[in-house]
């Protein structure tokens, strides 16, 4: 989400004439994009946010500014704690970058934080950063209404808004015409992504017409699987309480939609669940995962888990651990529960779980995972997989590495007969041996589709 709102800034300012640049040394303008999810997050901006003492005491002319979550929670505040910075502003109001950047030209201090409920930077089209040309992050909807008790996003990001569908088609389109060959589409709740059809009223306004079906996920993730069969199709985050089989059977029925869907449970106690303002019981959420099974055996799940949220007991946690083990998700990712300012939690419920507790609780949430993972994926000894190539392995420059459609990585030798593996390459991979986290095989033959 972060990069891709990094994509949007860098296209407002590139029309004003701004170029990127992979360093600050010597950079006229640092915009750091920032995160408030976990209090982990917040700290590293501080530290950066520190850093830039030092690029400023170089260049005194640099400014310094800071974008995102945390500008938006901690608003004129990072002006006063941080001196550093001059310009602070939140995920709803870069289009007024430019105007706050003359301001602060001028001498002064700029601060927007504004939220929208209507922003979707829809028909801005994002300029690619630190891009391998072949995958692609396309935001789809901002916000979120869902106020999960431990959760600051609707308190940083606003209200849900959908972002047209055309807009989405057209951008993607422009993608596969520049060689991409796979999409993410993003949002913080896809589920609940819903368009209804626009037309102009007397005053010139759009409004949304009468009687017209709404336009939902499952419809958008169609229309965009219906571009080209060439390009692959992956989304997040979906949840839970919203994920319809409608959505499944799109997936199911489309063999470039990728069989993979990450399915943030946080908890596996229906009595935490409910705390946390989920919306769904952990009954709920084992028949979310045999709808996947039932429509897509092949699929890869993966999730999101918190431990030591408030008043977790020993019980609950177990709970968690059964469910790990019930579902053998193919990858998670893990956190502590962090409190954030504001949030339902932070008012209504003490954090009264021990920072050692939620510690040995995440680890026995880690190795639970890791042993059902690396089960997983031996299974995959011995068979083929369409890989699409992403670039040259971080560990030998021999070996490229690239996804299979499950979104596990795999490793392959770049040498294939006389010539070289490319990124955007889909390449069918004979695998011969797996770790938990990542396939190693032969390439057998270049495909023309994913
Ligand atoms: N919208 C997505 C997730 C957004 S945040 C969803 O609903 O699933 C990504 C993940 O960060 C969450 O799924 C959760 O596991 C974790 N997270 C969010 N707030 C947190 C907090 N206060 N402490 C620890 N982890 C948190
Ligand atoms: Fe946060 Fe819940 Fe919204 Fe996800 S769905 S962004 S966890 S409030």
């Amino acid at each position: 989400m972060n990069h891709s709102d990094s994509e949007i800034v860098a296209s407002i300012l590139a029309k004003e004439g701004y170029e990127t640049s992979t360093t600050p040394d010597g950079a006229d303008l640092v915009l750091l994009n920032t995160c408030s999810i976990r209090e982990k997050a917040e700290y590293t901006v501080m530290q950066r946010i520190n850093e830039m003492k030092h690029y400023k005491q170089v260049k005194p002319d640099m400014k310094v500014g800071v974008l995102g979550c945390m500008a938006e929670r901690m608003r004129e505040d990072l002006l006063k704690q941080k001196k550093v910075v001059d310009l602070v502003v939140g995920p709803d109001a870069y289009r007024s970058l430019p105007f706050l950047l003359d301001e602060v030209d001028g001498g002064q201090r700029a601060v927007n934080v504004l939220l929208s409920r209507e922003e979707t930077y829809g028909e801005i089209e994002p300029v690619r950063l630190d891009s391998n040309g072949v995958t692609a992050f396309v935001t789809i909807m901002r916000g979120c209404d869902n106020m999960c008790a431990f959760c600051v996003v609707p308190f940083t990001r606003g209200r849900e808004r959908s972002r047209d569908p055309k807009s989405i088609e057209n951008e993607c389109r422009d993608l596969v015409s520049k060689g991409f060959k796979e999409v993410t589409l993003l949002g913080q709740n896809v589920d609940s992504y819903k368009w209804a059809p626009q037309k102009t009223n007397n005053s010139g306004e759009q409004q949304a017409e009468r009687g017209k079906e709404i336009f939902d996920f499952a419809d958008l993730l169609a229309l965009v699987a219906n571009i080209s069969p060439a390009l692959r199709v992956r989304f997040s985050t979906s949840h839970p309480k919203d994920m319809s089989d409608k959505v499944l059977e799109v997936m199911a029925t489309h063999s470039n939609i990728c069989n993979y869907v990450h399915l943030p449970v946080q908890s596996g106690s229906s009595a935490v669940l409910k705390r946390m303002n989920r919306g769904y019981t952990r009954e709920w959420y084992l028949d979310r995962i045999a709808a996947i099974r039932r429509l897509m055996p092949n699929a890869a799940i993966s999730t999101d888990i918190i431990t030591g949220f408030c008043g977790e007991t020993e019980e609950e946690h177990q709970e968690t651990l059964s469910l790990l083990k019930e579902v053998r998700f193919d990858m998670a990712y893990m956190f502590k529960y962090s409190e954030r300012p504001k949030t339902l939690a932070a008012r209504k419920y003490p954090d009264d779980v021990p920072e050692e507790v939620k510690g040995r609780r995440l680890q026995e949430v880690i190795d639970t995972v890791a042993r059902t993972s690396s089960v997983g994926n031996k299974r995959f000894i011995g068979s083929e997989q369409t890989v699409l190539i992403e670039g040259v392995s971080k560990r030998s420059a021999a070996n490229m590495f690239g996804r299979s459609d499950r979104y596990t990585t795999v490793i392959v030798p770049k040498v294939f007969g006389n010539s070289f593996l490319a990124a955007g390459d889909y390449v069918s991979v004979q695998i011969s041996s797996a770790t938990a986290s990542s396939l190693q095989g032969e390439a057998i033959a270049i495909v023309q589709n994913g």
